[in-house]
């Protein structure tokens, strides 16, 4: 057949490029956050993550999503998943760079920040994986705490090589933990928790309980191991308990898998409703302390929220930048045109500025002794997690636009990364529980907010706009009135003025000016509402080349 026509004016694919060697702000955040020692690793995790493989396998996972197999030919009870390939070779590749435990292997300073940029990098390429290796990596700082099983499970935790199959943990190179808290009646309420645990004999010297109730959700069913939250019996309240997969006799726990779930995005990942009909579990922490014992999973899986978002929002911009480099209309490129300018600069602003936190946070997960970065770690990750988190479908929406039609298309990514962004504001306490969160740690841990105050002012005197915002905000937080029905404001204050902090602080001068002027009120005093409303004086053409991917 005679072509009709020949294709023009269409970009090449934006695969093949190291997703760490490609984003300066990224590379300069973790050389700012003490991450420099992992640079190989990075790089090389980077280039991985970034191959026309790696983004096909993420396509993959998604288009061909997981299947429940709650009974095999027999009748018998299996309860198992069935993934695409797709999904185990992602897993494989992201549990060889360590993305599910480096800190718990590597004692050097910076492996959290290195961390954390992993995973913002796999969120970037298929970011369902995320769940199940941020739930692994956030259960250890609970369970180490447990000598029992910190000797058992621990040397299994901190494996590297991906085993799907359902073996005994002693039998696997590496293991996958997840968590089932929420039920149907509450999830952000979880004292409502009905699933109850009953004292069963006990097991290795210790007591066992036989679990019975409901969850539903639980995201990562085929995990090795799970942290539940249930009732214990007689009336000791909500308790926190260790659910293995197999019963320690080797066979299968009574978790039975009701349904998947069918989600508007995360598609790849098998998240379920489940049965506990006497499951068998061991009890973690104190009797009826369970919240507060699974507080430390969920401290470190809202970490793992910011640097997912981060990543979600780092691609978006990432394709937008590159096809507007690519693409002209009315005889210019786009990123030559003013308005495009504006839109891509204010995009990058605000993905240069998501990876600055995500990056500042992670560091303070690495210095748990230290009073003041504990401090400022319980505030600054709620924060984080509302702010970026919430940010991540805005700016993917404006990211697709850059793309015209083809944005829409599924093809392109940007519906994907659209459709997983609204999950991590959602899950790991959403929106408003996060922001009632951030007053409970203002109000009951006094040290907070100055331990907030003090990062934020170390950039004091730099640009007035983030002085004199500081200074409201320092006034908003010491002040009672109505907090809870300001509470979404003012945490909105605080993460941009950490936001802005950490830029002026760290960031190139045009960068944190522009950052400032948009986000912290222009000299009109009117801050734009949509991306691409930038005041006069931002230099746009600056931070967008800045953020750019080059013109390959
Ligand atoms: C894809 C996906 C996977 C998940 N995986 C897991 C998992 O693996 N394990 C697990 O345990 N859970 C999981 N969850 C559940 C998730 O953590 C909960 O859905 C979430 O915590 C909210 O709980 P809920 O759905 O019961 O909503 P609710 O608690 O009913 O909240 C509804 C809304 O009310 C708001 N709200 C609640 N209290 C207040 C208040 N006091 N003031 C103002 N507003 C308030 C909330 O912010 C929310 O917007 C998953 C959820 C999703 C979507």
């Amino acid at each position: 057949m005679e072509p009709t026509h020949e294709v023009l004016n269409q970009p090449p694919p934006l695969e093949g490029d190291s997703l760490y060697e490609s984003d300066a702000a990224l590379r300069e955040g973790m050389a700012r956050e003490g991450g420099a020692g992992f640079e190989a690793e990075l790089a090389a995790a980077g280039r991985d993550l970034g191959s026309a493989e790696s983004f096909a396998l993420g396509r993959q996972a998604n288009r061909f999503t997981p299947e429940l197999r709650t009974h095999d030919r027999f009748g018998h009870r299996i309860d198992e998943v069935d993934y695409h390939p797709a999904w185990h070779a992602v897993m494989r590749l992201a549990m060889s760079h360590r993305i599910h435990n480096l800190p718990w292997c590597d004692a050097q300073p910076g492996a959290q920040v290195a961390r954390a940029a992993l995973l913002s990098m796999l969120a970037q390429v298929e970011a369902g994986a995320c769940c199940p290796l941020t739930m692994t990596f956030a259960a250890w700082p609970v369970l180490r705490n447990d000598a029992d099983l910190a000797r058992t499970w621990g040397p299994r935790l901190r494996g590297t090589e991906y085993e799907p199959r359902l073996l005994p943990a002693a039998e696997k190179p590496a293991v996958l933990i997840g968590m089932a808290m929420t039920e149907k009646q509450g999830g952000s309420d979880v004292r409502a928790n009905t699933t109850r645990a009953e004292p069963a004999g006990t097991h290795a010297g210790r007591d066992a309980f036989a679990l019975t109730g409901h969850k539903w959700f639980c995201s990562a069913p085929m995990s090795d191991a799970f942290l539940m939250l249930a009732q214990q019996e007689p009336g000791r309240g909500l308790s926190c308990f260790f659910v293995p997969r197999l019963r320690p006799d080797g066979t299968r726990n009574a978790i039975h898998l009701q349904r998947l779930k069918d989600k508007l995005g995360n598609r790849s990942n098998a998240s379920s409703e489940l049965e506990l009909h006497g499951a068998f579990g061991l009890l973690l922490g104190e009797a009826g302390r369970g919240v507060r014992t699974i507080l430390e999973m969920v401290q470190h899986t809202r970490l793992d929220c910011v640097a997912g978002s981060a990543g979600l929002v780092r691609q978006a911009v990432a394709q937008a930048l590159h096809h507007a480099e690519h693409r002209s209309t009315f005889g210019r490129r786009l990123a030559e045109q003013p308005l495009m300018q504006n839109v891509l600069a204010d995009l990058a602003l605000e993905s240069e500025a998501a990876t600055a936190l995500m990056l500042r946070l992670a560091r303070a997960f690495e210095a748990p002794e230290s009073s003041a970065e504990r401090a400022f770690a319980r505030i600054a990750t709620a924060a984080a997690k509302y702010w970026v988190c919430k940010r991540a479908p805005q700016a993917i929406a404006e990211a697709m636009e850059c793309l015209g039609g083809g944005g829409y298309v599924e093809e392109s990514i940007l519906p994907r990364l659209y459709r997983e962004a609204p999950v991590n504001a959602i899950w790991e306490g959403s929106g408003n529980v996060i922001c009632l969160d951030v007053l409970r740690a203002i109000v009951r841990e006094p040290e907070c907010a100055p331990a907030l105050l003090d990062e934020i002012r170390l950039a004091k005197g730099a640009d007035r706009r983030l002085d004199a915002w500081t200074e409201r905000l320092a006034a908003e937080l010491a002040d009672p009135a109505d907090a809870e029905l300001r509470a979404r404001r003012t945490v909105e204050r605080i993460a941009l003025a950490l936001e802005a902090s950490l830029l002026v602080r760290g960031a190139p001068g045009f960068v944190a000016d522009a950052f400032c002027a948009a986000r912290l009120g222009d000299p009109d005093g009117v801050a734009g509402l949509q991306f691409g409303a930038l005041p006069r004086g931002v230099e746009c053409k600056k931070v967008v080349e800045r953020a750019g991917v080059g013109r390959s």
